[in-house]
């Protein structure tokens, strides 16, 4: 196969081959889009008026499309379809003993009610990171869940968690121009760990969600007791966001009703929104972060018993 490079007046199409080539011009043009699905990129050009001159498409590159089980989880090339995700997700989940794959089976519960199959097959999992939308609806189950994210650049690779940091604003992350998502390790999950994705859209399939939201915790070994929770929230801030002040009070505690008052207490005070924020139903949205809480609360409760 060899690079393909189609230049019209206002827009220049590359499709690299190789990593090495991709990584070389993405160096030459830190301002390029790239492409996979084009389920993002495309409405902004289309609908949107956005122009953007120099377009890469990674379709074509093995380690962007590539799946790996490793020790601590499965790592999917950015280009990776959500379909293909799925697929590989389910097998591991059919195949693994269900306390490692509390995480897979979030992902699968946020697929199940992810746009149509034909989104689906041809969007990648890269390319709804990167779009940074603060309703993802992956974005909270893979900061949660602490994803482990690998970048590539002409300086060589770096692998970042993602957390309360890699969202930087509106639509921005800690990614720089210059360098690619190639893959994103989604983990297993432990004995005594539990997680949990909700999303509420106005209606059940093909939709864009209200609120979403990724939940996982931790418990100290053969207790009640919490280690580490990890609470993100897609839909309540600019970008995906994490409850971290509730997050820290909650650590130490029991899992009991005491536990339950107090989040929502805590939540109520964190995952608060002006009257004025954009998107509107604010209530309704503020009291959604409690509920997806309390169902949180009850179906660990249940898998504690
Ligand atoms: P593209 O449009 O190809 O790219 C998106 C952005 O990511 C671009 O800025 C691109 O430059 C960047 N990018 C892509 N790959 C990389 C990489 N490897 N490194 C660096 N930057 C990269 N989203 C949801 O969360 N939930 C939904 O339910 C949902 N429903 C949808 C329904 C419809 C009808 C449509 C049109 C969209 C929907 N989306 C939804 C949004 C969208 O489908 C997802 O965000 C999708 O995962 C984007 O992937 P893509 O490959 O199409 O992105």
């Amino acid at each position: 196969q060899k690079q393909l490079c189609f230049k019209g007046e206002r827009v220049m199409w590359i499709q690299p081959t190789t990593l090495k080539e991709l990584v070389a011009l993405k160096s030459q043009y830190p301002s390029a889009k790239l492409v996979v699905g084009n389920t993002e990129v495309g409405i902004e050009m289309r609908l949107k008026n956005m122009l953007y001159p120099v377009i890469i498409a990674p379709a074509w590159i093995s380690e962007m499309n590539a799946v790996q089980h490793t020790e601590t989880g499965v790592t999917f090339g950015a280009a990776c379809t959500l379909s293909s995700v799925e697929e590989v997700l389910r097998k591991a989940v059919a195949e693994l003993p269900p306390y490692k794959t509390e995480v897979f089976q979030a992902v699968l519960e946020q697929l199940r009610w992810f746009a149509g199959p034909q989104i689906r097959n041809v969007a990648a999992l890269g390319g709804n990171i990167m779009t940074a939308s603060p309703i993802s609806d992956l974005n909270p189950v893979l900061m949660a869940s602490g994803s482990k994210l690998t970048l590539v650049s002409n300086e060589g690779k770096r692998t970042i968690t993602m957390d309360e940091k890699f969202f930087t604003g509106y639509r921005k992350t800690a990614v720089k121009p210059e360098e690619i998502l190639l893959s994103v390790e989604i983990p297993y999950s432990k004995k005594g760990e539990y997680f949990s994705a909700f999303k509420q859209a106005s209606r059940r399939e093909d939709d864009i969600a209200i609120v979403t939201c990724g939940m996982r915790v931790l418990f100290q070994d053969g207790t009640s007791r919490v280690e580490e929770i990890k609470l993100s929230y897609g839909g309540m801030a600019p970008t995906t966001v994490l409850a971290l002040k509730t997050c820290q009070e909650l650590t130490g505690r029991d899992w009991n009703e005491k536990l339950l008052q107090n989040a929502c207490h805590l939540l109520a005070g964190e995952m608060d929104l002006s009257p004025s924020a954009p998107g509107g139903m604010v209530d309704f949205r503020r009291t959604l972060t409690l509920s997806f809480f309390f169902k949180f609360y009850l179906t660990v409760l249940q898998k504690l018993s």
